[in-house]
């Protein structure tokens, strides 16, 4: 077998479409050779010996050794060295690379093959001692850190310590003779630490690099990062061993990243930050601050460091040929990374760049209209969920803002909350239902848990491209990061800002968008969406087969569902208009009534409040389709418990107290969600339905005159599982249909149909579907009939079955398509094959959920109905998988 791939040189083994195989990092460093891009030469350890090492008690296979020199000895070719060699040594990195760019992976190891004698060497070979003694002090503390679990901190404080004695300041005051003391004093660290020297054989370290690259795969930070983005363990990493490219030479070296476009704002402009004589995870880790890379950036931001476009002008010329290039090759936003040495520009790494959501849509849009990428493609390009970070509040910029520091916009949109100060409090705040703004020096991949609980970041140290920055990007969440002027003092819980102290709980307001850190709750905006958001949605939208209608039963919801697009109201529950104010002593008193003239004189109460909610809900969709699903409480939600609601309950009905208690214990029930509900309400007192019946109704025709467009009304029985429960239902709603003609003299067009949501009901569709118009899948409780679940139960152990692979999400949250799904199928069939026009749709909410919505797509469905804030996901989705 083939284990491993090389590059460089104008040529590769790899290429970018073989990333299964030598992860993302490899198969493009191998795809920038091909393109004759200028990338250090080395080679990649492939996916496969991941598996293979784990498959086997980690240990590799035979052949692997002699592959690894076969390609140390053609890296050494290429650069003209060779690796241990005392007097021309190759120096390399070992970076780890999954088809995934994954966090939780072990560090890169920089500058290995470094030893006491080949330190020497370099010092020759590049007549700078300094430099050589700097890379090998960087060498000892990246290795020992990543490869031999000797903390950095140790180092840190020799370092501290030594400069302190000297009287240095900054890194770069030390020189050749006091890095190499410090050396010395880093070995003995190791040494004592570990009991055994620091590895002085090149091979001995090549080999420890290598399995800790694949030690990490099972690290605890990268299980958890996989477990927190669906990767499985299976897929491996790929090492990647690569010669050394110095940007610690000096006044005309550097290192960088940059992206091709900003992250932030989807902008076409080069976009990144670099650092002048510094070495690898220096930009990222915020030890010094980087400097802009382009003027147009430099004046922007004030600073007075020169950008790599002033002081690099033949560098950063050929960086602007080549992202150029990569952009057009990749046909997407690429995230770079570069180092320059003595002048002369290395590309290290691209990928598709990590973006906010609003940039992902501009840059899609902008792509399209560039001619790169076809609009179906931009289609694509979007992550439907990805689209809830536009849907946020922003700050008003009418609010006053009590401005305490500022630091970047290191991700968008504007967040609000208590500050906490570590993950753990985040966490516990979050579960206790109260909103926290983390607030930190810089985060770790050990924060990730805390950023997810938190409403927002603010980070004192780093860049756009710190950790931070970057994981709050991917998470859509309000991020500034590199607040500098707020000091945090964790030991005492508190933060200093503007000469004013801040402790934990305090709230402050972040804005993500401007970098402004805001003392208390200040106003926010609903977001704007025209511009590449209504161009991308229009675009969907042209492609789409399916509808999108909302779930909505309050005008807000019904106004906030036709901003966002939707077609229509899928699911209006009834019940949720019963809860307010004095209506549920009206609805308490209809379910307590002993007999039918009590039920008749409560439901006389709800009547026209009722109706006037109908009225406004149908003004609001103007014509478009309103489906009405009649009562369907679990009677239980609406009995009285207290003496207090009983009191009051019994005053209206004017009936006994102990007699009410009795009648409400009566009704009480095992379980409510297979009990006294749904349809089966209209079947035992068909007054119910007929009040409601009378409300739409009437309401069409109201609503009607109003808008001079005629109510597309679409009347729903919920929970049937017979035919003959839904004709007595439907009997009773034509009968009021007709009626209410017959008083109005105005005919409103309607249609009857059924929610299918009961196992029977999806096998015995076909002459379900003799008498309705229309089906509803309510895939909630479709999800909790036919697996036997209480979707309200299901906390204590669904975690225990989605953890351990017994099923492969939350059914709740995506559709079953295997059990659940194949009821779908076979009642569309069913009902489809009675009656041709029959319309079908989802209301769960499944309908929501973008694999569901491309599932509903497949079983041919007409609409999907979501909550309001889901409709523009919905709209998104349905184009994706009609795509
Ligand atoms: P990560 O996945 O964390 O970005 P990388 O493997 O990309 O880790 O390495 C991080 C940084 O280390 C790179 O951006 C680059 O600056 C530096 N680096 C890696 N390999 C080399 C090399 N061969 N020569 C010079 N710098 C390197
Ligand atoms: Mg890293
Ligand atoms: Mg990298």
């Amino acid at each position: 077998t083939k284990w491993v791939y090389t590059f460089g040189d104008g040529t590769a083994e790899g290429e970018a479409g073989m990333r299964n195989l030598l992860g993302g990092k490899g198969a493009n460093l191998a795809e920038m050779s091909n393109l004759g891009l200028p990338v250090p030469p080395g080679f990649t350890i492939t996916t496969e010996v991941c598996t293979y090492y784990y498959d086997h008690e980690r240990s590799y296979p035979g052949d692997l050794a002699a592959q690894v020199e076969e390609a140390l000895a053609h890296v050494g070719r290429l650069t003209g060295k060779t690796f241990g060699d005392a007097r021309n040594p190759l120096l390399v990195s070992v970076r780890s690379g999954a088809r995934a760019s994954m966090p939780g992976m072990m560090d890169t190891v920089l500058n290995l093959g470094l030893n006491d004698v080949t330190v020497a060497a370099v010092a020759a070979a590049a007549g700078d001692a300094r430099f050589a003694w700097d890379s090998y002090r960087r060498f000892i503390t990246m290795y020992s850190d990543v490869v031999l679990g000797v903390e950095h901190h140790h180092f840190e404080e020799a370092l501290e310590d030594y400069k302190a004695r000297k009287g240095y300041d900054l890194d770069t005051d030390l020189l050749a003779e006091d890095w190499q003391v410090l050396v010395a004093r880093y070995k003995e660290i190791v040494a004592k630490e570990l009991g055994k020297p620091f590895p002085q054989d090149p091979k001995e370290q090549l080999w420890g690099a290598i399995g800790a690259v694949f030690g990490s795969w099972m690290n605890n930070r990268a299980i958890k990062y996989r477990e927190l983005h669906a990767i499985p363990a299976s897929w491996g990493t790929a090492v990647n061993v690569q010669a050394m490219v110095f940007g610690n030479r000096g006044e005309t070296s550097a290192t960088g990243v940059a992206f091709t476009r900003n992250p932030s704002t989807g902008e076409k402009e080069l976009y990144g930050e670099f650092l002048i004589n510094a070495q690898g995870e220096d930009v990222v880790a915020g030890i010094r601050t980087p400097q802009d890379i382009t003027e147009k950036a430099r004046l922007a931001s004030g600073s007075d460091k020169p950008s790599m476009e002033q002081a690099m002008p033949t560098a950063y010329a050929e960086l602007v040929r080549i992202y150029e290039l990569l952009e057009r090759h990749y046909r997407d936003m690429q995230d770079l990374e570069f180092t320059v040495e003595e002048g002369k520009l290395w590309m290290l790494q691209t990928r598709s760049g990590k973006r906010t959501a609003k940039a992902a849509l501009k840059i899609a849009v902008d792509l399209a209209s560039e001619g790169l990428i076809s609009r179906e493609e931009a289609i694509t390009r979007i992550d439907p969920l990805a689209l809830d970070q536009l849907l946020h509040p922003t700050i008003d910029p009418k609010a006053e803002r009590r401005v305490i520091a500022s630091g970047l916009p290191a991700s968008p949109g504007a967040a609000c909350g208590e500050i906490v100060f570590s993950s753990e409090d985040a966490e516990e705040a979050k579960k206790a239902g109260r909103k926290v703004i983390l607030v930190r020096v810089e985060t770790s991949p050990e924060d990730i848990h805390g950023m997810h609980a938190a409403e927002g970041i603010l980070t004192t140290r780093g860049g756009m491209t710190s950790h931070a920055a970057v994981v709050a990007r991917g998470m859509g969440k309000p991020c500034v990061s590199g607040a500098g002027s707020v000091r945090v003092d964790y030991r005492n819980g508190v933060m200093l800002a503007a000469g004013q102290t801040f402790s934990k709980g305090d709230v402050v307001t972040i804005d993500g968008s401007t970098g402004q850190v805001l003392a208390g709750e200040v106003k926010m905006l609903e977001p704007e969406l025209s511009g590449e958001f209504a161009t991308l949605m229009s675009w969907a939208d042209g492609v789409r087969r399916m509808k999108v209608r909302a779930n909505a039963e309050t005008p807000l919801d019904a106004k906030t569902a036709r901003n966002f697009g939707a077609e229509g109201i899928g699911l209006c529950r009834t019940e949720h208009m019963f809860f307010d104010g004095d209506r549920i002593v009206a609805v308490r008193e209809m379910i307590l009534a002993d007999d039918e003239a009590g039920r008749r004189a409560a439901l006389a109460k709800l009547l026209p409040m009722q109706r006037a909610d109908f009225v406004e809900l149908f003004t609001i969709m103007q014509g478009l389709p309103v489906t009405i699903r009649l009562l369907d409480p679990p009677l239980h939600e609406f009995l009285p418990h207290t003496d207090a609601e009983i009191a009051e309950v019994a005053a209206s009905l004017k009936v006994d107290e102990d007699k009410l208690r009795r009648r409400a214990s009566e009704l009480s029930e095992f379980n409510p969600m297979l009990g006294f509900r749904g349809c089966r309400l209209a079947v035992r007192y068909p007054e119910i339905a007929e009040m409601q019946a009378r409300a739409i109704f009437e309401a069409a025709v109201e609503a009607g005159r109003r808008t001079g467009e005629p109510v597309a009304v679409e009347v729903m029985v919920p929970l049937v599982m017979t035919r003959a429960e839904l004709d007595l239902v439907k009997g009773r709603i034509d009968a009021m249909a007709a009626a209410v003609k017959a008083e109005t003299g105005v005919a409103v067009p309607y249609q009857v149909g059924t929610m299918i949501e009961l196992p029977r009901a999806a096998l015995r569709a076909g002459e379900i579907a003799e008498t309705a118009a229309f089906f509803s899948f309510g895939t909630n409780d479709l999800t909790q009939t036919t697996l036997g679940i209480s979707r309200d139960d299901a906390a204590s152990f669904l975690g225990t079955y989605t953890a351990g692979g017994i099923l492969p999400a939350d059914p709740f949250v995506t559709l079953d398509q295997e059990g659940v799904g194949e009821l779908v199928k076979l009642a569309a069939e069913r009902g489809r094959a009675a009656r041709s026009d029959l319309k079908l749709g989802i209301c769960g909410e499944h309908g929501g959920d973008p694999d569901s919505i491309r599932f509903c797509e497949g079983a041919g469905l007409d609409y999907v109905s979501c909550s309001p804030y889901r409709v523009p996901i919905a709209r998104l989705a349905a184009a994706q998988a009609a795509l």
